[in-house]
């Protein structure tokens, strides 16, 4: 007789290796994998654009994974615990087995199914994957959330080793039918996604072929390749990490080797551990304060007073702004659906600060463009960037984008890359074109206003507008308090 049968219900852990719901359901059950495309279960953040794409192939992937170890994946769509519902019924399946997800929706849903299967008497068995620690494990003396990073970063303690990937599965004998990939139609209509199909390898198998490529190039020189967005030394593993194609105790532990192998690698693989431990406090943020994608952590800037104008919004999106180093990450980001965390920290400022337009507006931006879109990193860099939220760069700090460009991009190549028109400039005008002489630009074949835009407001008025605005909130509260 064969074993009982188990669902495994796959959602942001799309990989095999170091899957302790997969590994725990293989070891005792028969089993089904499933995903399921549940556009409502993603709340206010259903996947944008650059997610979807990225999704598809993702699945495609993973499909093609478990098939190699003797399963398949089941992919249908629709509302999530009915549809789990009905595959118990179909499969007569015991349990179902599933990592965890920490944003705010899909944690509803989770506790809608524990419901559910408690009613049904199926056995819900969740796993912690997607993080180093579950969320609210590291917390502080008195048992809060850290709102700072640098003590959540001291209290860190040392993560566990990833598990293996199971060798083979026994899979359920009778399958249910299975949809087809492209009939939940994730790719764009327009040709739009040439430029994100070149850049990345989607998948169990690309996460660890860029992995490779990082400990090999990138790690040693990471504390210099995490300013310059001219080079690739950076690992890009964003994506990967966000759909879980691979684990984050993978990442740090193969960090984490190469730093003992290799005394160059230590102080670039040991900022890199840091960061991934900023992953871990966004997603810990996001856990203890839900509504901060859609509130600032700090109240005050409830009231900002946001400006809101589609033609200069519209010029951010497109890369128009006038701004070289904005318009080339604004272009990066467009077309490879990634860009460098420098750029964003910069393109970020310039939206709220110089062009005083809410980070909500960057934020579903980012959100639609970003094939790493992630509801908790995504919230912590704009309330950080924006000043509203925890640990964040304090309002009055006012990125210039001419001195961010000259410092970051010194030799102008991240820019002549991303804004062709600009290729021929001399390098010491590629970041302010509107202030070489106009021989210069005749020169580089630029008419300021046709080739490329002038800048769409002025940095040095523009700050000084910003600064008046955070006034006016600072004035509000202290009249508040009185
Ligand atoms: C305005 C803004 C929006 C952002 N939106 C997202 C987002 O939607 N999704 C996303 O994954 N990251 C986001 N980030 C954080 C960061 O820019 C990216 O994680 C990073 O650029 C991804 O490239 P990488 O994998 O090469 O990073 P690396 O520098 O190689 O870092 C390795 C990993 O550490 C984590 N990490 C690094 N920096 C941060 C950070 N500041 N906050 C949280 N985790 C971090 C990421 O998981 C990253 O993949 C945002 C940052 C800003 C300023």
């Amino acid at each position: 007789m064969g074993k009982k049968s188990a669902i495994v219900w796959f959602r942001s852990d799309l990989r095999l290796t170091d899957n302790p719901a997969l590994k725990a359901a293989v070891d005792a059950f028969d089993v089904l994998p499933v995903f399921i495309y549940d556009r409502e279960a993603e709340g206010d953040w259903p996947f944008g654009a650059a997610s979807r794409w990225w999704l598809h192939h993702s699945l495609a992937r993973l499909k093609e994974s478990l098939e190699e170890i003797g399963s398949t994946l089941i992919i249908t769509e629709g509302k999530t615990v009915a549809i789990l519902e009905e595959l118990i019924s179909q499969t007569s399946a015991k349990a179902i087995f599933f990592n965890k997800r920490y944003e705010p929706a899909a944690r509803k849903i989770e506790v809608e199914l524990g419901e559910t299967l408690d009613e049904l008497k199926v056995d819900c068995k969740a796993f912690d994957a997607n993080l180093l620690f579950p969320p609210s494990s590291i917390l502080t003396k008195e048992g809060n959330p850290y709102k700072v990073f640098t003590p959540f970063w001291r209290a860190f303690p040392e993560p566990a080793k990833p598990i293996r990937k199971p060798s083979a599965i026994s899979t359920v004998s009778k399958l249910p039918a299975s949809k087809a990939l492209d009939s939940l139609k994730l790719l764009p209509t327009i040709n739009w996604d040439e430029g994100i199909e070149a850049a990345w390898e989607p998948g169990e198998a690309g996460a660890q072929k860029q992995l490779r490529a990082f400990l090999k190039e990138g790690v040693a020189e990471y504390k210099f390749g995490r300013n310059r967005p001219d080079r690739v030394l950076v690992s890009r593993m964003s994506p990967y990490l966000h759909f879980g194609e691979i684990s984050p105790k993978n990442l740090w532990h193969a960090v984490q080797q190469k730093i003992d192998s290799d005394g160059k690698a230590q102080g670039g693989g040991e900022c890199y551990l840091r960061e991934l431990a900023w992953r871990e406090f966004a997603h810990n943020l996001l856990f203890s304060f839900p509504d901060t994608a859609e509130q600032p952590l700090r109240p005050e800037f409830k009231k900002f007073p946001w400006d809101s104008d589609d033609l200069l919004l519209k010029a951010w999106h497109r890369g128009n702004t006038g701004y070289p180093i904005v318009d080339a990450g604004m272009r990066e980001l467009w077309t490879t659906g990634w860009m460098h965390n420098r750029v964003r920290m910069v393109v970020a400022s310039f939206l709220v600060k110089d062009l005083l337009i809410s980070w909500k507006e960057g934020a579903a931006w980012f959100w639609d463009t970003l094939v790493d879109a992630d509801l908790s990193n995504n919230t912590l860099g704009w309330q950080w960037t924006a000043g509203c939220g925890a640990d964040a760069a304090p309002y009055f700090r006012v990125f210039n984008p001419m001195t961010q460009g000259e410092k970051f991009d010194p030799d102008g190549n991240y820019v002549r890359k991303w804004v062709p028109e600009l290729s021929k400039l001399r390098t010491k005008w590629i970041h302010k074109p509107w202030l070489a002489p106009s021989e210069e630009l005749v020169a580089a074949g630029i008419t300021l206003g046709k080739d490329y835009p002038a800048p769409i407001v002025d940095h040095a008025a523009a700050r000084h507008r910003a600064l008046d605005a955070f006034a006016s909130i600072k004035t509000k509260q202290q009249a508040s308090v009185k």
